[in-house]
Formats: structure tokens, C-alpha cells, sequence
């Protein structure tokens, strides 16, 4: 699992950034030196071939497109939030999600954008400003500090929740556990609570939010306690404020593991068939509880 043969790394994936380019503009620039591919997931998302350098190219300089992996692309395309929509990105720097956001509203409505890491604000500022959106507030500041009864918020529809978490999805963490250096097994478990703690705190903040009627909740994480477990301890409140799971990507096999009622509406990215570990739910409120003058 940890050992990626060489010849079959992953392929570079590329998002186009639909407020600046459309996605058969960006193609034809894009195989006058490469071959690409349309990903048949998720719309506007290329595929290149594995360890093609784009950081120098005119399309990655202008923000026209942004070099983004396939499950990170499947967050807010899972979101689906319209034009017009008020929207917070809750955990957001660096940005790919915010902007991402931005182009399927196509550049109307409202993005709060929340960040708690000063040093990361400004990454999150660079990306806002190379993707041309001008429908993004940044808010420096805990999301769990953000009243959802504040009159600002009254307004917001959909909550894209990327938290922190432990990575160990990502090829990079997966490795770090070879290292001789590597914390053993009981800091593990104290940091994974940690983060689960967190993850649950703010999947339930985001919840609460009046008028919200989507929530989308992802990590780059494989373990169960930041994933299934995050959702199945969340479920009774989120159904007794008349949400229930959705099924993003219906296509998609992979789904949650089988520990919670429902598991099959979790999406599952897997390290050694997908090339990188990512979980995503969707939490949809149920139509009868939407005010429908909204
Ligand atoms: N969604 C981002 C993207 O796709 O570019 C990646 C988000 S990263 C996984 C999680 C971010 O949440 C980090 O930048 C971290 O600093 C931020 N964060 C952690 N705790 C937070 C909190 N309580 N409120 C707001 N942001 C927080």
C-alpha cells in the first residue's frame, strides 16, 4: 500500500477555473503540449499525465486553471452550491475549495471564507485573488466563534467543512510512518482524538446555521474515527434538525465503512485503488424542513 511502483503514480489533475477560461478553451491550450483527458467525475476537472510540470505554465500563472487532485474537486462539486447562494467555506486556507465554490456559483452570491492560521490567510488571500472571484470574504477567526444566529448568517445556504485532520491519506503522511522519527503509537491516538474532537465540534456548528441546507464534510483522512466515526456521532442531532445523508457521486463504489446505518451515502477515496485516501458526507436538509419562499 505504502509502495507506488513507478509507471503507475498518479496522474495530474487540473481544475479549470471556469471564471476565468472556459473547459474547451483550457483543454485545446493545455494538449498543444500534453495529453489530456476529461475526468468523467467531476465537471471541468483535466487529466494529465503522472509528474507533467504545469507550475511555470501561462494557464497555472493566470489562475485560469488550478492543479487540484480528483477528490479534493469532489468536495464542492458534491456542495453544489447555485449562483446567488450565500455560502461559508468554514476551514479554508489555502483556498482550493473557496475558489472552486466561487466558479460553480459562478462568481454570484456570497463565499465567507474562514480561516484560523494567520500565516495561512495570506495563501488563502493569494489563491482568492489569482482565481478573479470577487464574491469572497475572508474572515480571519475560529469558525466555532462564528454565531449562526448573527444576522450576517441568516442567509446561508450551504457549508463546505474541509477541517484539519490527521492526513493520513495523503501519500506523504502514509510515508512519514517509515521514518524511524515517527511518534509512537499512543501520541498517535491522543492526536487523532484531538482531531476527531474538533471535527465533530464544528461538523455540529455547521449544522446549526439557521437557513443551511447542505453541509459537506471531508478530510484527507483513512481512519474511521475521523470519518464514520465523526458522522455516526453526529446523526442524532443532525436528524433531529431534519437532516439526512445524501449520496454524492452515486457512481462512485467506494463507499463509507459499514459501522453506521447509511454507511453506503459516505464516500471513501482509497489510498492503494484511488492513489490517495479522502472520505466525504453529505448532509442534506430533508424537503419539508426548507422554507420554500427562500
Ligand atoms: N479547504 C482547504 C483547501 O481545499 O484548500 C484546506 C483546508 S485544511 C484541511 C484545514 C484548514 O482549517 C487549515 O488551514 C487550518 O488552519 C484551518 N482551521 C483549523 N481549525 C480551524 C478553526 N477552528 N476555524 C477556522 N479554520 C480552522
Amino acid at each position: 500500500e505504502l509502495y507506488q511502483p513507478p509507471g503507475i503514480s498518479k496522474p495530474c489533475f487540473v481544475r479549470v477555473n471556469t471564471l476565468k477560461v472556459d473547459v474547451d478553451s483550457a483543454s485545446r491550450q493545455l494538449s498543444e503540449q500534453f495529453k489530456v483527458e476529461r475526468d468523467a467525475l467531476v465537471p471541468n476537472l483535466l487529466i494529465l499525465p503522472p509528474n507533467t510540470d504545469l507550475h511555470s505554465h501561462p494557464l497555472v500563472l493566470g489562475g485560469s486553471v488550478f492543479v487540484q487532485g480528483r477528490a479534493s474537486s469532489m468536495v464542492a462539486t458534491a456542495l453544489d452550491p447555485r449562483p446567488g447562494w450565500q455560502v461559508i467555506d468554514a476551514c479554508a486556507a489555502p483556498g482550493n475549495k473557496t475558489v472552486h465554490l466561487a466558479a460553480l456559483m459562478n462568481g454570484k452570491g456570497k463565499i465567507v471564507a474562514c480561516e484560523l492560521n494567520k500565516d495561512r490567510i495570506k495563501r488563502l488571500e493569494d489563491t482568492v485573488k489569482l482565481s478573479g472571484a470577487r464574491n469572497i470574504e475572508i474572515f480571519h477567526g475560529d469558525f466555532l466563534n462564528l454565531d449562526p444566529h448573527h444576522s450576517s448568517f441568516s442567509q446561508i445556504r450551504a457549508i463546505l467543512l474541509d477541517p484539519s485532520c490527521s492526513g493520513s491519506g495523503t501519500a506523504a503522511q502514509r510515508l512519514d510512518h517509515l521514518l524511524p522519527s515517527h511518534s509512537t503509537h499512543d501520541d498517535d491516538t491522543e492526536r487523532l482524538n484531538k482531531l476527531a474532537g474538533f471535527q465533530k465540534k464544528a461538523l455540529i456548528h455547521a449544522l446549526s446555521f439557521p437557513s443551511v441546507e447542505k453541509v459537506v464534510y471531508s478530510t484527507c483522512s483513512v481512519n474511521r474515527i475521523e470519518n464514520e466515526d465523526v458522522v455516526s456521532s453526529v446523526l442524532p442531532l443532525a436528524s433531529s434538525l431534519g437532516f439526512e445523508l445524501s449520496t454524492p457521486f452515486p457512481q462512485w463504489t467506494r463507499r463509507g465503512l459499514p459501522v453506521l446505518q447509511g454507511s453506503d451515502h459516505l464516500l471513501r477515496m482509497d489510498p492503494a485503488e484511488d492513489k490517495e485516501g479522502f472520505f466525504i458526507a453529505l448532509f442534506t436538509k430533508k424537503a419539508t424542513c426548507i422554507d420554500s419562499s427562500q
